[in-house]
């Protein structure tokens, strides 16, 4: 799992898709069951036009089958899926994949090996008049950057390159909404963090909604607008890399995208008081006076924490993990309490194993928090990070 102090949000640089924007996708309660097995069990979502919203989840959770849910290549057994209002899925009616007006970019890019660049992008546009078509085919190439490659058999390009082709393949029909299933995995690591960029500016340029699908969550903060984390068939919250990031609205969610510890402490009036010291109530995001006198978790990141050598007097734990990073060491403090925290400190760091450390609570933003009797997941009345 990458680190919190690695992970960057496309929308810190870019204009969100709007809020107002229209409703392209909806998906109200829709179930899919494979034999007696249900794999979704109630899933409703709205995707926005222009967005680009992942579908992130642990192997298995059921992202893909909710694409293909979306494509038409799978029928739901309940609910209903619509398309520009129009339902396409449920209520009597299945309109198949080809007349959805969805693309879809696969795993493994999918191109004709038998056919050229030029020939992979057009095979879409069969029905277009030959000076039209060769005019999109010409305009998709430029917008992927791949003017002087148009002769080129799949086979002549490398996986950059193979993927720019499958994803002009796919927007050249002019899609209402393109659908990214692992779009990244066949790439390797390097390759993969240029691609991620290269891939939104081209989906921000043509303005398709997008809708994609991974198990990385550097990769689905990196890309998207809004990411619906999902889990077990269902989704656990859905909104923007940095609000699923730094406010989860479950445990499971706080877990996921990245090393989370929980530190437990006591509400009194303006303060929790952890087994770290003190944290003003200002500091940790809407924690409700409800809560006052009880026991609550606090999420922290690696990067809100710091340890430090501390003579006996003045140790909160030991140092049990230490993992050298490159950029950065992560350390794993056992707390003398028995809670296990984890802190993230720069490459110059020197911490031995079996230190004795202080620890710090450093965080310059409010920290999201649970309620501690609610180990596993919160109760729907009991709104954690910003309940009030
Ligand atoms: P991954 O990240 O590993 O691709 P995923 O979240 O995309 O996982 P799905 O591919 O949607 O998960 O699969 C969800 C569950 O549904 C899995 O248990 C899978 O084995 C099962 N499943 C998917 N397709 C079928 C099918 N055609 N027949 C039977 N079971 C299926």
């Amino acid at each position: 799992m990458a680190n919190g102090q690695l992970l960057t949000t496309a929308v810190e640089d870019e204009a969100q898709a709007p809020t107002t924007a229209e409703t392209v996708l909806e998906l109200d309660g829709v179930a899919k069951r494979f034999g007696s097995e249900d794999i979704i069990g109630d899933l409703s979502l709205a995707v926005r036009e222009g967005e680009i919203l992942t579908l992130l989840g642990p192997s298995g959770c059921g992202k893909t089958t909710t694409l293909r849910l979306i494509a038409g290549l799978e029928k739901p057994n309940a609910g209903q899926v619509r398309l520009q209002d129009e339902t396409v899925a449920g209520d009597g009616r299945f309109v198949p994949p080809e007349e959805r007006g969805v693309g879809v970019v696969f795993q493994d890019f999918a191109l004709f090996p038998h056919l050229t660049a030029h020939e992979n992008v057009a095979f879409g546009l069969q029905e277009w008049a030959d000076a039209e078509r060769d005019a999109r085919v010409d305009e998709l190439l430029e917008l992927v950057g791949l003017t002087d490659h148009g002769e080129d058999y799949p086979d002549e390009l490398s996986g950059g390159q193979q993927q720019r082709i499958a994803l002009a393949r796919s927007l050249a029909p002019e899609p209402e909404m393109l659908l990214l299933d692992e779009p990244f995995s066949n790439l390797d690591v390097d390759l993969r963090v240029e691609m991620r960029e290269e891939v939104r500016r081209i989906i921000k340029e043509t303005g398709v909604t997008a809708i994609s699908v991974t198990h990385d969550q550097e990769e689905a903060l990196s890309i998207s607008d809004r990411v619906a984390v999902m889990n077990d068939g269902d989704i656990e919250q859905i909104d923007t890399p940095q609000q699923v990031f730094q406010q989860p609205e479950s445990r499971f969610v706080a877990g996921f995208l990245g090393h989370a510890s929980f530190l437990p402490g006591e509400v009194h009036g303006d303060h929790v008081e952890t087994a770290l010291g003190r944290v003003l109530r200002d500091d940790v995001h809407g924690l409700a006076h409800q809560y006052d006198g009880s026991i609550v978790d606090l999420l922290v990141r690696p990067d809100d924490v710091t340890a430090y050598p501390a003579a006996e007097a003045e140790a909160d734990g030991r140092v049990v993990y230490r993992r050298y990073l490159g950029p950065t060491v992560l350390y794993r403090v056992e707390l003398d309490g028995g809670e296990t925290i984890e802190c993230m400190h720069n490459h110059s760091d020197r911490i031995d194993l079996d230190e004795r450390v202080g620890v710090r609570v450093t965080a310059d933003h409010e920290l999201a928090w649970f309620p501690a009797d609610h180990r596993t997941e919160p109760d729907a009345d009991q709104v954690p990070s910003g309940a009030d």
